[in-house]
């Protein structure tokens, strides 16, 4: 992109067609000499290469289209992305190659790419905003990308270092914000999603050695507007907020998972962004919506643990026995749960802003912050003794 971009782009291809020369040469050395050889030439293979964003190479699309209008059937389809994707493959061999910023479209995978048999994948999910100072923000990206390398670990996909992920999203955000998130639509957003899939096209059960790390920018609805959240909750499955709450008005109904619908499990994988957690959650889903809900509310064990409300966290606020304001959410601990970038932010406001009870200008009650298990006993016995406050789900949407 800038001129030492391209010129670390060049090194990097002239290091790679060295490395390249340099296998080659001993390789028939080898062959002739027998096995020492061979384990010499690992030795002086380079290291695999790290991702680095510095090494992205932009091919500008040369398309013309234009963005969807809020609310239209495009926009709602969940499918309309951006101008460009960024791609960067890897392999096991030789790391991370050159980042690519190119025109949105369809990859190319081989049938038996592990990720389409095995689940092999991760994902994250947050939004970029165009402010109403005209400004484009993204939300914690670190956050997002942190817990994008926990995900990858967790299926056995490369490493990375986060930071660079976050140059990537927004290197994409720096080229397709300014069209597709019009100054003239302040307090509007795009959601950014990143993903890594295996694409080692082998069928055996084992760790892959290829991959391809993308970043799309897709459109969602908009669930602040009165009335689109109902019709969007239909549509999209994770999107539930504290603001669908307040658009729904009637507040959200959620189904009680059942004991054959188990989300997350000790020693699983329930706190990692991977396919293989959604999936299987839509039969669940189903359910709920012809019971006339609009999430699942995932409880783990015997006892009924509350850890979730479909793909979002989810908290309550309820007065104790002993006559505390308390505001309570599953621990992360446990790993039975997604460290949501939202729920880290809700308890950070709920610490700094109401535990002291306010700044003594008002009469605020102060809460308590509570990370821990709660049942769904103690959920019902709070309602009938007429303790519950608040319940509300968060999550990005
Ligand atoms: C994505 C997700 C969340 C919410 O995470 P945020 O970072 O707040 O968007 C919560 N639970 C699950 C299972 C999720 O997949």
């Amino acid at each position: 992109m800038s001129p030492s971009a391209t010129a670390r782009s060049l090194d990097d291809a002239a290091v790679v067609a060295a490395a390249v020369v340099s296998e080659r040469l001993p390789l028939k050395a080898a062959l002739a000499n027998g096995r020492g050889h061979a384990a010499a030439i690992a030795a002086s293979r380079p290291p695999p290469a790290e991702l680095d964003a510095s090494s992205l190479v932009f091919m500008p699309t040369t398309l013309v289209r234009s963005v969807p209008e809020p609310g239209s059937p495009e926009f709602c389809s969940q499918s309309a992305c951006t101008d460009h994707m960024v791609t960067v493959s890897w392999t096991e061999s030789h790391g991370w190659s050159c980042p690519e910023m190119k025109p949105y479209g369809p990859l190319s995978l081989l049938p038996t790419a592990s990720v389409l048999h095995y689940a092999t994948e991760c994902f994250e999910g947050l939004k970029a905003y165009r402010g109403f100072d005209g400004k484009l923000r993204l939300f914690r990206p670190d956050r997002n990308c942190n817990r994008m390398l926990v995900s990858s670990a967790r299926v056995a996909l490369p490493g990375f270092p986060p930071r660079e992920l976050e140059k990537l999203m927004k290197a994409l955000l720096a080229v397709d914000g300014p069209k597709w998130l019009p100054r003239s639509r302040p307090g509007t957003f795009i959601y950014l999603r990143p993903a890594i899939i295996a694409t080692h096209p082998a069928l055996g059960v084992q760790k892959p050695r290829e991959a391809l790390l993308f970043i799309v920018a897709c459109f969602l609805p908009c669930l602040d507007e009165p009335g689109a959240a109902t019709a969007a909750v239909a549509t999209t499955p994770q999107m539930l907020s504290p603001v669908t709450m307040k658009a729904t008005r009637a507040g959200l109904k959620l189904l009680a998972s059942s004991d054959d619908m188990i989300r997350a499990w000790p020693g699983g994988y329930g706190y990692a962004k991977i396919g293989a957690n959604y999936g299987p959650s839509l039969v669940a889903q189903a359910i709920a919506r012809e019971r006339g809900c609009e999430q699942i509310l995932w409880l783990f064990g015997e006892d009924c643990y509350v850890t979730e409300a479909g793909a979002s966290n989810f908290f309550v606020v309820w007065r104790t026995r002993e006559g505390a304001v308390e505001l309570v959410t599953a621990p992360l601990e446990e790993k039975l749960i997604l460290d949501g970038v939202t729920r880290g932010s809700v308890l950070d406001l709920a610490r700094e802003r109401l535990c002291g009870g306010g700044d003594g200008s008002d009469e605020k009650e102060a809460v308590e912050v509570v990370e821990r298990m709660f049942t769904m006993f103690e959920l019902a016995e709070a309602v009938e003794e007429g303790r519950i406050i608040e319940a509300f789900a968060a999550g990005t949407a």
